[in-house]
Protein backbone atom coordinates (compact mmCIF):
# COMPACT_ATOMS: atom_id res chain seq x y z
CA UNK A 1 0.00 0.00 0.00
CA UNK A 2 1.03 3.37 -0.84
CA UNK A 3 0.35 6.75 -1.16
CA UNK A 4 0.10 8.23 -4.80
CA UNK A 5 0.34 12.21 -5.73
CA UNK A 6 0.01 13.99 -8.64
CA UNK A 7 1.77 17.05 -9.06
CA UNK A 8 0.90 19.33 -11.88
CA UNK A 9 0.25 16.59 -14.38
CA UNK A 10 0.07 17.22 -18.34
CA UNK A 11 -0.98 14.70 -20.87
CA UNK A 12 -0.90 16.48 -24.77
CA UNK A 13 -1.70 14.46 -27.69
CA UNK A 14 -0.51 16.27 -30.47
CA UNK A 15 -2.60 19.22 -30.38
CA UNK A 16 -5.00 18.18 -27.95
CA UNK A 17 -4.75 18.65 -24.02
CA UNK A 18 -5.81 15.46 -22.50
CA UNK A 19 -5.11 16.48 -18.78
CA UNK A 20 -3.73 19.34 -17.10
CA UNK A 21 -3.36 20.80 -13.80
CA UNK A 22 -3.62 17.51 -12.26
CA UNK A 23 -2.81 17.99 -8.53
CA UNK A 24 -4.32 15.45 -5.81
CA UNK A 25 -2.66 13.19 -3.10
CA UNK A 26 -4.20 10.05 -2.30
CA UNK A 27 -3.45 8.85 1.32
CA UNK A 28 -1.94 5.25 1.72
CA UNK A 29 -5.31 3.24 1.54
CA UNK A 30 -7.92 5.35 0.59
CA UNK A 31 -10.74 5.03 -1.76
CA UNK A 32 -10.99 7.64 -4.59
CA UNK A 33 -13.00 8.05 -7.13
CA UNK A 34 -12.81 10.18 -10.61
CA UNK A 35 -16.25 11.05 -11.93
CA UNK A 36 -16.99 13.31 -15.34
CA UNK A 37 -18.20 13.43 -18.56
CA UNK A 38 -16.70 11.24 -21.10
CA UNK A 39 -13.77 12.62 -22.71
CA UNK A 40 -12.76 14.77 -19.35
CA UNK A 41 -9.59 12.64 -19.14
CA UNK A 42 -10.11 9.69 -16.61
CA UNK A 43 -9.10 7.15 -18.61
CA UNK A 44 -5.86 9.37 -19.14
CA UNK A 45 -4.91 9.95 -15.61
CA UNK A 46 -5.43 6.37 -14.39
CA UNK A 47 -3.42 5.28 -17.95
CA UNK A 48 -0.30 7.83 -16.36
CA UNK A 49 -0.54 6.06 -13.04
CA UNK A 50 -0.28 3.01 -14.49
CA UNK A 51 2.62 3.68 -16.05
CA UNK A 52 0.59 3.18 -20.10
CA UNK A 53 1.14 6.76 -21.10
CA UNK A 54 3.84 9.36 -20.30
CA UNK A 55 2.84 12.08 -18.25
CA UNK A 56 3.68 15.29 -21.06
CA UNK A 57 4.73 17.48 -17.58
CA UNK A 58 4.54 17.13 -14.08
CA UNK A 59 5.27 14.48 -11.39
CA UNK A 60 3.96 11.32 -10.07
CA UNK A 61 4.62 9.56 -7.11
CA UNK A 62 3.72 6.19 -5.77
CA UNK A 63 4.99 6.20 -2.10
CA UNK A 64 8.36 7.79 -1.82
CA UNK A 65 9.12 7.12 -5.20
CA UNK A 66 8.97 9.69 -8.42
CA UNK A 67 7.56 6.85 -11.13
CA UNK A 68 7.48 9.21 -14.12
CA UNK A 69 10.39 6.80 -15.61
CA UNK A 70 9.56 4.04 -14.29
CA UNK A 71 7.97 1.67 -16.99
CA UNK A 72 4.60 0.10 -16.30
CA UNK A 73 6.07 -3.40 -15.51
CA UNK A 74 8.02 -2.14 -12.86
CA UNK A 75 5.44 0.01 -11.28
CA UNK A 76 3.89 -1.99 -7.98
CA UNK A 77 0.47 -1.27 -9.49
CA UNK A 78 -2.66 -3.20 -11.14
CA UNK A 79 -5.33 -2.11 -13.68
CA UNK A 80 -8.76 -3.88 -14.02
CA UNK A 81 -10.48 -2.49 -17.39
CA UNK A 82 -14.16 -2.31 -18.75
CA UNK A 83 -13.57 -5.37 -20.84
CA UNK A 84 -12.27 -8.11 -18.64
CA UNK A 85 -9.18 -9.01 -21.13
CA UNK A 86 -8.55 -12.73 -19.79
CA UNK A 87 -7.07 -15.01 -21.23
CA UNK A 88 -9.23 -17.32 -22.92
CA UNK A 89 -6.83 -20.41 -22.68
CA UNK A 90 -5.94 -20.70 -19.54
CA UNK A 91 -8.06 -21.71 -16.77
CA UNK A 92 -9.41 -19.32 -14.06
CA UNK A 93 -6.39 -20.60 -11.66
CA UNK A 94 -3.46 -19.88 -14.62
CA UNK A 95 -5.45 -16.35 -15.12
CA UNK A 96 -4.95 -15.46 -11.29
CA UNK A 97 -1.68 -17.07 -11.07
CA UNK A 98 -0.36 -15.27 -14.40
CA UNK A 99 1.18 -12.11 -12.66
CA UNK A 100 2.69 -14.00 -10.16
CA UNK A 101 3.88 -16.62 -13.04
CA UNK A 102 5.49 -13.61 -14.65
CA UNK A 103 7.62 -12.46 -11.38
CA UNK A 104 8.79 -16.15 -10.62
CA UNK A 105 7.00 -16.15 -7.67
CA UNK A 106 7.61 -19.31 -5.63
CA UNK A 107 5.22 -21.97 -6.87
CA UNK A 108 3.76 -22.68 -3.46
CA UNK A 109 3.13 -18.80 -2.55
CA UNK A 110 1.82 -19.08 -5.83
CA UNK A 111 -1.06 -21.67 -5.22
CA UNK A 112 -1.82 -20.48 -1.57
CA UNK A 113 -2.68 -16.99 -3.26
CA UNK A 114 -5.01 -18.43 -5.78
CA UNK A 115 -6.37 -19.98 -2.84
CA UNK A 116 -7.08 -17.07 -1.01
CA UNK A 117 -8.42 -14.70 -3.79
CA UNK A 118 -10.37 -17.56 -5.14
CA UNK A 119 -12.28 -17.54 -1.51
CA UNK A 120 -12.09 -13.68 -1.09
CA UNK A 121 -14.03 -13.46 -4.39
CA UNK A 122 -16.26 -16.89 -4.36
CA UNK A 123 -14.48 -18.62 -7.41
CA UNK A 124 -13.20 -21.88 -5.52
CA UNK A 125 -15.51 -23.84 -7.46
CA UNK A 126 -14.33 -22.80 -10.82
CA UNK A 127 -10.47 -22.77 -10.82
CA UNK A 128 -10.68 -25.56 -13.41
CA UNK A 129 -12.85 -23.26 -15.74
CA UNK A 130 -12.26 -21.58 -18.41
CA UNK A 131 -13.48 -17.89 -19.22
CA UNK A 132 -15.89 -18.91 -22.20
CA UNK A 133 -17.64 -21.08 -19.16
CA UNK A 134 -18.14 -18.48 -17.22
CA UNK A 135 -20.73 -15.56 -16.93
CA UNK A 136 -19.99 -11.79 -17.08
CA UNK A 137 -19.90 -11.38 -13.34
CA UNK A 138 -17.79 -14.61 -12.71
CA UNK A 139 -15.24 -13.10 -15.56
CA UNK A 140 -14.88 -10.11 -13.73
CA UNK A 141 -14.50 -11.24 -10.82
CA UNK A 142 -11.41 -13.66 -12.18
CA UNK A 143 -10.07 -10.23 -13.52
CA UNK A 144 -10.09 -8.62 -9.96
CA UNK A 145 -8.58 -11.77 -8.53
CA UNK A 146 -5.74 -11.34 -11.33
CA UNK A 147 -5.04 -8.09 -10.30
CA UNK A 148 -4.96 -8.27 -6.88
CA UNK A 149 -3.38 -11.46 -6.78
CA UNK A 150 -0.28 -9.59 -6.89
CA UNK A 151 -0.95 -7.51 -3.95
CA UNK A 152 0.17 -4.31 -5.73
CA UNK A 153 0.44 -1.07 -3.53
CA UNK A 154 -2.19 0.57 -5.94
CA UNK A 155 -5.27 -0.56 -7.77
CA UNK A 156 -6.54 1.07 -10.74
CA UNK A 157 -10.33 0.24 -11.97
CA UNK A 158 -11.72 1.89 -15.09
CA UNK A 159 -15.72 1.00 -15.22
CA UNK A 160 -15.15 -2.61 -13.96
CA UNK A 161 -18.25 -2.75 -13.69
CA UNK A 162 -20.18 -1.50 -16.67
CA UNK A 163 -20.70 -4.42 -18.85
CA UNK A 164 -22.73 -6.21 -15.92
CA UNK A 165 -26.49 -6.13 -15.94
CA UNK A 166 -27.65 -4.45 -12.44
CA UNK A 167 -28.30 -7.28 -10.59
CA UNK A 168 -24.76 -8.40 -10.71
CA UNK A 169 -23.14 -4.84 -10.80
CA UNK A 170 -24.90 -4.12 -7.17
CA UNK A 171 -23.51 -7.13 -6.59
CA UNK A 172 -19.70 -7.09 -7.39
CA UNK A 173 -19.80 -3.18 -6.05
CA UNK A 174 -20.61 -4.77 -2.45
CA UNK A 175 -17.90 -6.93 -3.35
CA UNK A 176 -15.37 -4.43 -4.41
CA UNK A 177 -15.80 -2.47 -1.21
CA UNK A 178 -15.80 -5.31 1.28
CA UNK A 179 -12.52 -6.33 -0.65
CA UNK A 180 -11.09 -3.09 -0.39
CA UNK A 181 -12.31 -3.00 3.26
CA UNK A 182 -10.61 -6.76 3.64
CA UNK A 183 -7.08 -5.36 1.84
CA UNK A 184 -6.60 -1.59 2.05
CA UNK A 185 -5.22 -1.22 -1.32
CA UNK A 186 -5.01 2.30 -2.17
CA UNK A 187 -7.44 2.77 -4.80
CA UNK A 188 -8.43 4.80 -7.91
CA UNK A 189 -12.08 3.96 -9.47
CA UNK A 190 -13.17 5.54 -12.99
CA UNK A 191 -17.20 5.04 -13.09
CA UNK A 192 -19.89 7.10 -14.50
CA UNK A 193 -22.43 5.70 -12.07
CA UNK A 194 -23.22 7.83 -9.32
CA UNK A 195 -24.60 5.13 -6.56
CA UNK A 196 -20.94 3.82 -7.17
CA UNK A 197 -19.41 6.81 -6.77
CA UNK A 198 -21.24 7.32 -3.49
CA UNK A 199 -21.26 3.74 -1.97
CA UNK A 200 -17.80 3.20 -2.61
CA UNK A 201 -15.04 6.85 -2.19
CA UNK A 202 -13.45 8.41 0.55
CA UNK A 203 -12.82 11.16 -1.76
CA UNK A 204 -14.14 12.30 -5.32
CA UNK A 205 -12.43 14.06 -7.80
CA UNK A 206 -14.77 15.45 -10.71
CA UNK A 207 -12.98 16.25 -13.99
CA UNK A 208 -14.20 18.80 -16.53
CA UNK A 209 -12.14 19.09 -19.96
CA UNK A 210 -9.37 17.38 -18.32
CA UNK A 211 -8.98 19.32 -14.95
CA UNK A 212 -9.56 19.01 -11.77
CA UNK A 213 -13.25 20.47 -10.86
CA UNK A 214 -13.91 19.83 -7.27
CA UNK A 215 -12.64 17.47 -5.01
CA UNK A 216 -14.65 16.28 -1.75
CA UNK A 217 -16.23 13.76 -0.33
CA UNK A 218 -19.50 11.81 -1.28
CA UNK A 219 -21.25 13.56 0.88
CA UNK A 220 -20.41 17.48 -0.38
CA UNK A 221 -19.94 16.19 -4.04
CA UNK A 222 -23.69 14.93 -4.27
CA UNK A 223 -24.95 17.17 -1.87
CA UNK A 224 -28.97 18.57 -3.42
CA UNK A 225 -29.01 22.35 -1.72
P1 LIG B 1 -12.43 9.75 -20.38
O1 LIG B 1 -11.75 8.53 -19.85
O2 LIG B 1 -12.85 10.71 -19.32
O3 LIG B 1 -13.57 9.43 -21.30
P2 LIG B 1 -9.98 10.07 -21.86
O4 LIG B 1 -8.93 10.16 -20.84
O5 LIG B 1 -10.16 8.79 -22.58
O6 LIG B 1 -11.36 10.56 -21.24
O7 LIG B 1 -9.71 11.19 -22.97
C1 LIG B 1 -9.43 12.54 -22.64
C2 LIG B 1 -9.15 13.32 -23.93
O8 LIG B 1 -7.94 12.89 -24.51
C3 LIG B 1 -10.21 13.14 -25.00
O9 LIG B 1 -10.35 14.36 -25.68
C4 LIG B 1 -9.61 12.09 -25.90
O10 LIG B 1 -10.10 12.19 -27.20
C5 LIG B 1 -8.13 12.41 -25.82
N1 LIG B 1 -7.29 11.23 -26.01
C6 LIG B 1 -7.20 10.17 -25.19
N2 LIG B 1 -6.33 9.26 -25.64
C7 LIG B 1 -5.86 9.75 -26.81
C8 LIG B 1 -4.90 9.30 -27.79
N3 LIG B 1 -4.26 8.13 -27.65
N4 LIG B 1 -4.66 10.08 -28.86
C9 LIG B 1 -5.30 11.26 -29.00
N5 LIG B 1 -6.19 11.76 -28.13
C10 LIG B 1 -6.47 11.02 -27.05
P1 LIG C 1 0.12 -24.81 -14.63
O1 LIG C 1 -0.07 -26.11 -15.33
O2 LIG C 1 0.55 -23.68 -15.51
O3 LIG C 1 0.85 -24.90 -13.33
P2 LIG C 1 -2.37 -24.90 -13.20
O4 LIG C 1 -3.73 -24.82 -13.79
O5 LIG C 1 -1.94 -26.21 -12.66
O6 LIG C 1 -1.35 -24.36 -14.28
O7 LIG C 1 -2.27 -23.81 -12.05
C1 LIG C 1 -1.96 -22.45 -12.18
C2 LIG C 1 -1.65 -21.99 -10.76
O8 LIG C 1 -2.84 -22.04 -9.96
C3 LIG C 1 -0.64 -22.90 -10.11
O9 LIG C 1 0.22 -22.12 -9.31
C4 LIG C 1 -1.47 -23.83 -9.25
O10 LIG C 1 -0.73 -24.17 -8.08
C5 LIG C 1 -2.68 -22.98 -8.91
N1 LIG C 1 -3.89 -23.84 -8.92
C6 LIG C 1 -4.38 -24.54 -9.94
N2 LIG C 1 -5.52 -25.18 -9.64
C7 LIG C 1 -5.74 -24.88 -8.35
C8 LIG C 1 -6.75 -25.24 -7.43
N3 LIG C 1 -7.78 -26.03 -7.77
N4 LIG C 1 -6.66 -24.77 -6.19
C9 LIG C 1 -5.64 -23.94 -5.86
N5 LIG C 1 -4.67 -23.56 -6.67
C10 LIG C 1 -4.71 -24.02 -7.90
Amino acid sequence: MAKVRLEDIKRRFNNVTAIEDITFEIPDGEFWVLVGPSGCGKSTILRTIAGLETATSGKLFIGEQLVNNVPARQRDVAMVFQNYALYPHMTVAQNIAFGLQMRKVDQRIIQERVVNVARSLSLEHLLDRKPKQLSGGQQQRVALGRAIAREPQVFLLDEPLSNLDAQLRDDTRAELKQLHHQLGITTIYVTHDQVEAMTLADKIVVLNRGRIQQIGDPQTIYAHP
